[in-house]
């Protein structure tokens, strides 16, 4: 997490405290701040649930407002139980009758969230079912809506604060009705007509007889199966004209498995139009960029390049990271337009062939590069973390976009075993300490 993103997210919270604090009585203060930053926090949640396009823009595309929801769930959370803990029956509440109802809805919503963040956080639940039990976020919130109003509560009717969870209570219940309303399956049907296979994923092109809606380089579809309530999956555009699009899809779960493994020529598929903020500039003005790919994560440069003509301008470097040529669908595109593009310097860093892209290669890279360079990322976690730092040793003041394939981000057992790593060892070494100290000879 962003030192930025972290200063904001303690200004949110403590937002709360001090809008609540002169409504309530001091003993009330965290109990009712709390309450109202999980309210609100579940709100803006299902407003950016609903994917309202401005919000999208103002977020600066669907994956920074995936990732501010899962924050603001987890916020919604701690909230919520610390409310839960904390908060005990003051006052009348809206209708003194309702109070004992409104005390019980509040806790099936605390333990309705509980059981909702913990299910998006384990990658063993597929993301179809986590995504259907997810439309529970709905009910949950009107149950925390009722009893924000209803419980008995030292928040008088008509206060501020009270009034602020009555607009935020309408403004989220919208934004689920909306979310309940949102057409998910693509319109447009598509047929494969190219099929490349390669190591791990599949290089396709699909063709269309009515043309298709025009897209940006590096924005992303959705692509389903053609039959009704098909789960539509995302996928960046990898190329194409009106007539064609073109994805390099790797298998990464129970859709992309079968996909890869069963996709052949003349299948029919419903395609979206193009989404997304992730644009790497192709255009003459541009200034110069670092593009780094993580394996196919190449896929929003490869619709770049292929949009891009020969000029003299900005230069871009592009690092593609792969694990072997093999399992690099599309690699030899990427040469081909590298070897058409003088502005383009292409590194291709072989895994296969013990190349990594580390720390000190990487700044040896940035630092050639003009000081208010631009860069764009798309792969593992790991790559930004790598580029952020070289960016922020070699003084570069220019953005760093990125763009997330995992907008889940849960975790598996294998990822609680890396996290659990580092606790085990603490545990050991304190354990050795203490054994140590206990066999120690008196004196010494
Ligand atoms: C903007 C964007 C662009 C992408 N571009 C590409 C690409 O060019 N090539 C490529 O191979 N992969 C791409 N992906 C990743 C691809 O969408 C997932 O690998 C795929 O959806 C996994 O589905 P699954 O059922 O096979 O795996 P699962 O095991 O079900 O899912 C693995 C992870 O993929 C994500 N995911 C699964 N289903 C969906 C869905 N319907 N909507 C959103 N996320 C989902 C979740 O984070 C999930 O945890 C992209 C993802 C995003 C968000």
């Amino acid at each position: 997490m962003q030192k930025s993103t972290l200063i904001l997210a303690a200004i949110f919270a403590l937002f709360h405290l001090a809008f609540v604090a002169p409504f309530v009585p001091v003993a009330n203060i965290l109990p009712a701040g709390l309450g109202a930053l999980s309210m609100s926090s579940m709100a803006m949640s299902l407003i950016l649930a609903a994917r309202w396009r401005l919000i999208d823009r103002l977020m600066g595309g669907p994956d920074k407002s995936y990732a501010a929801h899962r924050w603001l769930g987890f916020f919604a959370l701690a909230g919520a139980l610390g409310h839960w803990a904390l908060a005990s029956s003051v006052g009348s509440g809206l209708l003194p009758l309702l109070a004992e109802s409104g005390e019980n809805s509040g806790t099936i919503a605390a333990l309705g969230l509980l059981v909702m963040t913990a299910a998006a956080m384990v990658r063993a639940i597929p993301y179809h079912v986590w995504k259907l039990s997810h439309m529970l976020m709905g009910p949950i919130f009107l149950f925390a809506a009722y009893h924000t109003f209803f419980v008995a509560s030292p928040l008088a009717v008509g206060a501020a604060p009270w009034a602020l969870m009555a607009v935020v209570s309408v403004i989220g219940l919208i934004a689920w009705g909306q979310t309940l309303l949102r057409k998910r399956t693509p319109t447009k049907l598509v047929s494969v007509s190219e099929v490349t296979p390669f190591e791990g994923g599949v290089d396709i092109t699909l063709a269309s007889d009515t043309p298709l809606s025009s897209y940006r380089p590096g924005q992303f579809a959705t692509l389903a199966h053609n039959r009704a309530r098909a789960e539509a999956h995302p996928f960046t555009i990898a190329g194409g004209d009106e007539w064609s699009r073109r994805f390099v899809i790797r298998a990464a779960g129970d859709w992309t498995n079968s996909f890869v493994q069963n996709v052949t020529r003349g299948d029919a598929f419903r395609l979206s139009g193009g989404f997304g903020r992730f644009l790497p500039q192709i255009h003459a003005g541009r200034t110069e960029q670092l593009w780094v790919a993580g394996g196919v994560g190449i896929t929003p440069f490869l619709a770049a390049l292929e949009k891009m003509q020969p000029d003299g301008n900005a230069r871009i470097t592009l690092l593609y990271c792969i694990r072997s040529r093999a399992s690099a669908g599309a690699i030899a595109t990427v040469e081909k337009h590298a070897a058409r593009l003088p502005q383009l310097a292409l590194t291709v860093v072989n895994e296969a062939h013990g190349d990594l892209l580390i720390a000190t290669r990487l700044a040896y890279v940035v630092r050639e590069m003009s000081s208010d360079a631009e860069a764009y990322l798309c792969g593992p976690e790991g790559l930004k973390l790598l580029v952020e730092t070289a960016w922020d040793t070699q003084g570069k003041t220019g953005a760093i976009h990125s763009e997330r394939f995992d907008f889940r981000g849960a975790y598996s057992l294998a990822d609680l075993i890396y996290i659990g790593k580092p606790v085990v060892e603490t545990a050991r070494t304190w354990a050795r300490t203490k054994v140590n100290a206990v066999n120690a000879p008196l004196g010494s």
